[in-house]
């Protein structure tokens, strides 16, 4: 008989108990014992949920107190050794030290996970780092699922996706330096838990999805026959991508089963298939771990056919990675109707769909006939929902010519007419877009949003921020001014909201890292702008000064990327759609006077496809929809973007090709460094690189601004030069925002005076 499982559940809670516990107890409102309780609340909770939907095997090792890369590193005893923690004797206080910081130790470094939006603590490698044990925590919550009855499964981070996860700090040339010393740590582990009865574990390495060179890829065959002496059977668990490039080496590990990825990657299925060894047990992840949309079970069952014909009881059905990346619950869900509520699958429902496929697999389809006829009616009535197409935005989509992707002028030309209209001094200054965001402007949002303020209140008290940003800037003495987005909760929510074709769920949060959730928006139909969204704020910004106002707008790429997708067509495509609702906005802003127009794409990096031979494509449409939502406007009007801390000299061409005529990146932090590709050759618009780190209270001096200016101009010809803050100023205070950027204008003027 097939077998179902999955390779993690979320741990935060359906309601984010996890969340209000630890936070609760980081305050010292709660004692460690109720904190303790919420985790095992949480744990039982999680696991009766799989063990209920009929799931065969429940997941352990998946909880974790703030990371699961920090757990791991508990469990080995692999801490940063610059805490000096007593690895065996860890207490959960040092390792909320370690993932947060006090005013002794700086925290971990924290990076996304993969392309996902979760982010993990990185391990700090040195010559000293050892891994001679660590925290009983793992086999104590086995103990806990044992004591419940449920067949547990034990979830691990790999060794080698661990090692290959960390920063070498210093003392070490390479992290398989270490491989010899990790290796007999997680044999103790595995050891322990085959003592404890565990007969399977799952290994992640999702790193073999990744471009691998040889170094890495010849360490897998004796590390994995290193850990299968004397271990429970290992499921080793690959996912995000396609591991079909690797089908001889995973082969020829000593390995009781292999998951794979069927949603990112369907087409490995077959190529993996074709010499399966014999026994191994093949975990299909057909069911999304990363997007919330109902299944087409009866597709999906067609699909596993030739592989449930080969391999019989020896398919395994799962979801396509851990169940993290989804919100809980459907159930929980009351900010959607019943239609769009039934497109839908978060992970509860997630592990229902696994199972019903298993139990189709296996021969009962009667038994879940019912699931299987719903999904389908949902799905048909969702293709054709007209919620979903407008056939108004789909006959733009069709007619976009090349013309509406090319600026008219060359920035040669455009940096000309837009000079004499600004008439700007040498080394303007500008800011990112938001002011500090303070406790009034969020209580009056939302209690706007509650209703409890009226329309025109709600107006007035925007307007009048608006007046206080715009009078700061005015004194300050800054060249290029904002409205300070008070009206904006978040970048993408905010634009999302007046857009038809996307939706926000009430409860639908995911974890982003520790205790700090994120709630995207989903993206069902056709996205469509109904009316103009920032305009009359910009307006009325700009009839307060005689400056330039810039409009401030989230760029397509960033709106898809901080979402949930639609399933039922390429995402380049809903990219041009968002694109075509901005480029109706900027041209809207620009016939409303706003001169100057801004558009972030924050997330432009972060959407690169984790194989480099898909960058080119991804990176190709990326800068269309740029162009298509930016290039409709006069040559002197002046389009801006913003980015934020990111390495761009690897796609520079392309950053260069959205050919916004100005771009203010977050550089203060790398000391400039980032700025080296940008040469003139490489880069020829106008450039703001980042002249303070806007995540500190401290105010930076006006000679740390300088010598930054300095470093600048060694790359950048000094009449492309801007001068700006690293990013939005919403997290700031008043006091230290005032005096940072007077400091950044006297930097911009000591400088205008030396040449
Ligand atoms: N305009 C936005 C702000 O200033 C940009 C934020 C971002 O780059 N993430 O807040
Ligand atoms: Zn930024």
């Amino acid at each position: 008989m097939a077998s179902a499982h999955i390779l993690g559940f979320p741990r935060i809670g359906a309601q984010r108990e996890l969340k209000f516990a630890q936070e609760a107890y980081w305050r010292g409102e709660v004692s460690l014992a109720t904190l303790h309780d919420t985790g095992r609340d949480l744990r039982a909770r999680h696991w009766a949920l799989q063990q209920q939907a009929g799931l065969d095997l429940v997941s352990v090792g998946d909880f974790t107190w703030y990371d699961q890369v920090l757990s791991t590193l508990a469990l080995l005893g692999a801490l940063p050794v610059r805490f000096g923690f007593d690895a065996a004797n860890l207490t959960l206080d040092d390792y909320f030290v370690a993932a947060r910081g006090n005013t002794e130790h700086f925290a971990m470094e924290m990076t996304k996970w993969f392309d996902t939006n979760y982010h993990y603590l990185v391990p700090e490698w040195t010559a000293e780092t050892h891994f001679e044990g660590g925290v009983d925590w793992l086999f104590e919550e086995l103990r806990e699922a044992q004591a419940q009855a449920h067949q547990a499964k034990v979830c691990l981070i790999g060794p080698l996706t661990l090692l290959h996860l960390g920063k070498v700090k210093s003392g070490l040339g390479h992290s398989l330096d270490l491989l010899h010393k990790i290796i007999p740590a997680y044999q103790k582990v595995l050891n322990r838990l085959q003592a404890a009865g565990v007969e399977w574990v799952q290994i992640d390495e999702p790193i073999l999805a990744l471009d691998l060179d040889s170094q890495w890829l010849k360490a897998f065959l004796p590390t994995y026959q290193a850990l299968a002496a004397d271990a429970p059977k290992i499921m080793l668990a690959t996912y995000f991508e396609s591991v079909q490039e690797r089908a001889a080496l995973l082969h020829s590990l000593p390995l009781a089963g292999v998951h794979l990825d069927c949603v990112r990657a369907p087409q490995q299925l077959a190529v993996l298939l074709e010499h399966w060894p014999q026994q191994r047990v093949l975990s299909a992840g057909v069911i999304d771990g990363r997007n919330i949309w109902r299944a087409d079970l009866t597709q999906i069952l067609e699909n596993l056919r030739p592989a449930h014909h080969r391999l019989g009881q020896q398919l395994w059905l799962s979801a396509s990675c851990s169940l993290l990346h989804v919100p809980v619950d459907l159930a929980a869900e009351t900010g959607l109707d019943e239609e769009a509520k039934s497109w839908l699958a978060f992970a509860r429902q997630k592990l229902d769909e696994i199972q019903a496929l298993k139990q189709a697999l296996n021969g009962n389809l009667a038994a879940v006939a019912s699931q299987f006829t719903d999904a389908a009616s949902a799905l048909s009535k969702r293709a054709s929902s007209p919620r979903i197409h407008n056939p108004v935005v789909q006959k733009r989509l069709q007619e976009i010519v090349p013309a509406d992707v090319q600026r008219h002028g060359q920035f040669k030309d455009r940096i000309i007419s837009q000079q004499a209209k600004f008439d700007l001094p040498l080394f303007p200054t500008t800011t990112i877009g938001s002011f500090p965001q303070t406790k009034a402007i969020r209580q009056a949002r939302a209690a706007y949003k509650r209703g409890q303020v009226r329309h025109l209140d709600y107006l007035d008290a925007m307007r009048a921020e608006i007046r206080l940003v715009v009078a700061a800037q005015e004194k300050i003495g800054i060249d290029v001014l904002v409205h300070g987005e008070p009206e904006r909760n978040d970048m993408v929510e905010y634009f999302g909201e007046q857009l038809w074709g996307y939706a926000f769920t009430a409860n639908g949060w995911v974890q982003s890292y520790g205790s700090r959730c994120v709630k995207p928006p989903f993206i069902y139909g056709d996205v469509y702008r109904p009316e103009a969204m920032t305009v009359h704020w910009s307006e009325y910004a700009q009839s307060l000064t005689a400056k330039p106002m810039k409009g401030m707008l989230t760029g397509p790429v960033t709106m898809l990327q901080w979402s949930f997708v639609r399933d039922d067509q390429p995402r380049a495509v809903t990219a041009l759609q968002i694109a075509l609702a901005l480029r109706d906005e900027v041209l809207d802003l620009e016939k409303a006077g706003i001169g100057m127009i801004q558009i972030d794409e924050p997330a432009f990096r972060e959407g690169l496809p984790l194989k480099s031979k898909d960058w080119a494509a991804y990176l190709d449409s990326a800068v269309r929809a740029f162009k298509l939502c930016s290039a409709g406007v006069r040559d002197e009007t002046q389009i801006h973007t913003h980015m934020c801390y990111s390495e761009f000299n690897d796609i520079l061409p392309w950053i260069a090709a959205m050919d916004a005529d100005v771009i203010t990146i977050e550089t203060s932090r790398s000391d400039m460094k980032l700025l080296d590709g940008f040469g003139e050759f490489a880069y020829p618009n106008d450039i703001g690189p980042g002249v303070y780190d806007i995540h500190s209270p401290r105010v930076a001096r006006v000679s740390e601004m300088q010598r930054l200016l300095q470093k600048a101009r060694k790359v950048l010809p000094d009449h492309r030069l801007w001068v700006n803050p690293d990013c939005g100023l919403k997290t700031r205070d008043w006091p230290e925002t005032i005096a940072a950027l007077e400091n950044m204008v006297q930097a911009a003027r000591l400088l205008r005076a030396c040449i």
